[in-house]
């Protein structure tokens, strides 16, 4: 099969096409025909080897993914072949034409949703989740602001958020972004690249602050955030890529907090939690990931580049089964 093998930490231009062994499924294992694959701003720091999460060299990156049900390991009865599914991680990595999936990381596609839309569902939805509601614990009729809402994770929170009747806000970068943020769901966009856009902000919400703040880029807004509150209000922090000067001041007097994630410490429970709200909003019709950017397998660099730049606009997933055309 053709797969991305990184044979050095470095740059995008680390990650090869190469023919690889085709993985067996052992016992409890699936192998999935990967026809879509999700690109997340982690791949990209995985890849330079500067990040928490280092995995042995070579590897085949990936954590996102959705196709059919291949080959079943001995004692895998969850699944039959052909069946639609998506991956949450997976053993061998989903930059792939196949990847070798323990089973319980495997959960079922419905036909509505296509496998590009299922590349693009665990890490965003579920960061986005995780931080909505496993860590700043949002209830109905709550303010949100979406600080970076044009993205995976962003566009997510926007779904989610509406879905459970919160008042969702968000930013982006670019006119078209502004626009998706709109359309799925934000009572008011504002441009994260304006000066002075943050008293806009406060405007939007009557100087009363915002409930909860999901921060895509801490280094650069956290401080700023905490003005932005409401009493007892809580930033979670999603994406940081730098270090971040705050008031604990502006804390204080609001009763607020700060709280930080990974979608990699959330317990067994809090994944169950959050497939089964997966499920049942694709089933609602509420999650419905965009995918903005398609792009052969071969070309995993210039996705790595794209992923980093500004202009985000939902989802960039890559397409194996294009990879022998
Ligand atoms: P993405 O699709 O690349 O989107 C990035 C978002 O950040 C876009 O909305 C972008 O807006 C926005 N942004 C750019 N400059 C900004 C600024 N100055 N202020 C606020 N937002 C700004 O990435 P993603 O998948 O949504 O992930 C977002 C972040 O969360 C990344 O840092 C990622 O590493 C992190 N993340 C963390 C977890 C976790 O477990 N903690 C899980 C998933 C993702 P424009 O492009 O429109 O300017």
């Amino acid at each position: 099969m053709k797969a991305i093998v990184v044979r050095e930490f470095g740059g995008p231009e680390v990650l090869r096409l190469e023919e690889a062994p085709l993985p067996k499924p052992a016992a409890g294992q699936v192998l999935v025909r990967v026809m879509a694959s999700g690109v997340n701003p982690a791949d990209t720091y995985t890849r330079s080897g500067t990040y928490a999460v280092k995995p042995e060299l070579p590897y085949t990156p990936g954590t996102d993914g959705a196709g059919t049900v291949e080959v079943l390991g001995p004692g895998a009865r969850r699944f039959k072949p052909g069946d639609r599914v998506y991956l949450a991680r997976s053993i061998s990595g989903t930059y792939a034409e196949y990847a070798l999936a323990a089973e319980a990381q495997v959960h079922p596609l419905p036909d509505a949703v296509g496998f590009s839309e299922g590349a693009g569902l665990y890490v965003p939805y579920g960061a986005a989740y995780h931080a909505l509601f496993h860590h700043a614990l949002a209830l109905p009729g709550e303010t949100v602001l979406v600080h970076g809402a044009s993205g995976g994770v962003g566009v997510a929170a926007l779904q989610l958020g509406r879905a459970r009747g919160l008042a969702m806000y968000g930013t982006a970068g670019t006119e078209r972004g502004r626009e998706l943020v709109l359309r799925e769901g934000a009572r008011a966009v504002f441009d994260h690249g304006d000066p002075g856009y943050q008293d806009a902000l406060a405007h939007a919400v009557e100087g009363r602050g915002f409930d909860v703040i999901l921060e895509m880029l801490a280094n650069v807004n956290l401080g700023r955030d905490l003005k932005l509150l409401a009493t007892r209000g809580r930033v979670v922090v999603i994406g940081s890529r730098g270090e971040a000067t705050i008031t604990p001041r502006d804390l204080m007097g609001r009763r607020g907090s700060i709280h930080a994630m990974t979608l990699w410490a959330a317990t067994e429970a809090e994944e169950a939690e959050i497939h089964a709200a997966l499920a049942a909003g694709m089933e609602a019709g509420s999650v419905r990931p965009v995918v903005g950017r398609e792009l052969p397998l071969a070309e995993a660099a210039q996705s790595h580049r794209a992923v980093m730049e500004r202009g985000a606009f939902g989802k960039i997933v890559l397409l194996p089964q294009a990879a022998r055309g």
